[in-house]
């Protein structure tokens, strides 16, 4: 059985994968978008003119109006983010539609149609039905390996991930190696394994800020070298904010994270000869948290 967490998992990294890897020009695509942003009536049928009969339809999903989708409370203005309803207690999301780009009301359990509406909207459901079933079946592979019985979506993931980067290393896609180790970073957090989070971290802040770039087994170092090192400042916000907190939750001074950061980055450097020398990277990380607060201190001040 898919869970709902399966699914939006899924989605999540077909969003990333989507995000890293921009697929080559789709005619319709295209056509959608321009369509939509002009916002034309006929959408409805401008889209199934578009987009491949065996795929789902982009539907008038969510409430356009102020409206609770529970209970249909109305508020008094468009809420615009997740919120609870005063009325029934239930929590709803606010989200923009692929239909006609209109910000709507929604349901918890209607965020996975959602997802799967915006998949079809960017032309990409065909790899999203193939990614789905990846999953399945190496849920189906562990499973039989141990003999048998059920299997977590984490076991599918971290299958999938070591799969992953195995892979990614084999054709020199290091972009998408790093990626794997954030999302690997991601998911231990979510076990509640900081440490083993933080470290993980700490090595994809590393791969990330040598610029790495995903080579498709393609070797003409020379022209197009396999790293290009990050410019200084926050370059890689989500992975700065990660590691800025993990270390404030572990109580983990920046000498010690300096320490834990060379470790890691050290070995990277001597198996695969990443450009930034670890003490080198090391001033990108504490430079990057720096402004970083800098960046929410003004941001505090200006709310004040
Ligand atoms: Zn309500």
């Amino acid at each position: 059985m898919i869970t709902l967490f399966t699914i939006l998992a899924l989605l999540l990294v077909v969003v990333l994968f989507i995000k890293a890897n921009k697929p080559s020009k789709q005619i319709n695509l295209k056509i959608i978008k321009v369509e939509s942003l002009r916002g034309l009536s006929k959408l409805h049928e401008d889209n199934s003119k578009a987009i491949p009969a065996h795929w789902p339809r982009l539907t008038e999903i969510g409430n356009e109006e102020p409206l609770c989708p529970y209970c249909g409370y109305r508020f008094e203005s468009m809420p615009q983010r997740k919120s609870k309803c005063p009325s029934c207690n239930n929590y709803f999301r606010s989200r923009k539609r692929p239909l006609d780009q209109k910000k709507v009301l929604l349901k918890e359990e209607d965020l996975e149609q959602l997802c799967i509406e915006w998949i079809v909207f960017e032309g990409e459901y065909e790899g999203y039905l193939k990614r789905k079933k990846e999953f399945e079946d190496e849920r189906h592979r562990i499973s039989a390996s141990r003999g048998g019985g059920k299997v977590s979506d984490a076991d599918v993931h971290w299958g999938l991930w070591n799969k992953g980067l195995l892979e990614s290393a084999a054709l020199w896609n290091w972009g998408e190696y790093a990626q794997i180790k954030q999302r690997m970073a991601n998911q231990l957090k979510k076990e509640g394994k900081l440490n083993y989070a933080l470290n993980m971290y700490l090595e994809a802040f590393y791969w990330e800020i040598n610029g790495p770039v995903n080579k498709q087994g393609y070797l003409d170092l020379e022209s197009d070298p396999a790293f290009k090192p990050k410019e200084l400042g926050i370059p890689i916000p989500a992975l700065t904010r990660n590691i800025h907190r993990l270390a404030g939750k572990l109580n983990i001074e920046d000498q010690e994270l300096q320490k834990l950061f060379i470790k890691q980055a050290a070995t990277i450097h001597s198996n695969y000869k990443l450009p930034l020398l670890p003490e080198d990277a090391w001033l990108c990380v504490i430079e990057a948290i720096n402004e970083m607060q800098e960046l929410m201190a003004r941001l505090k001040k200006k709310k004040a």
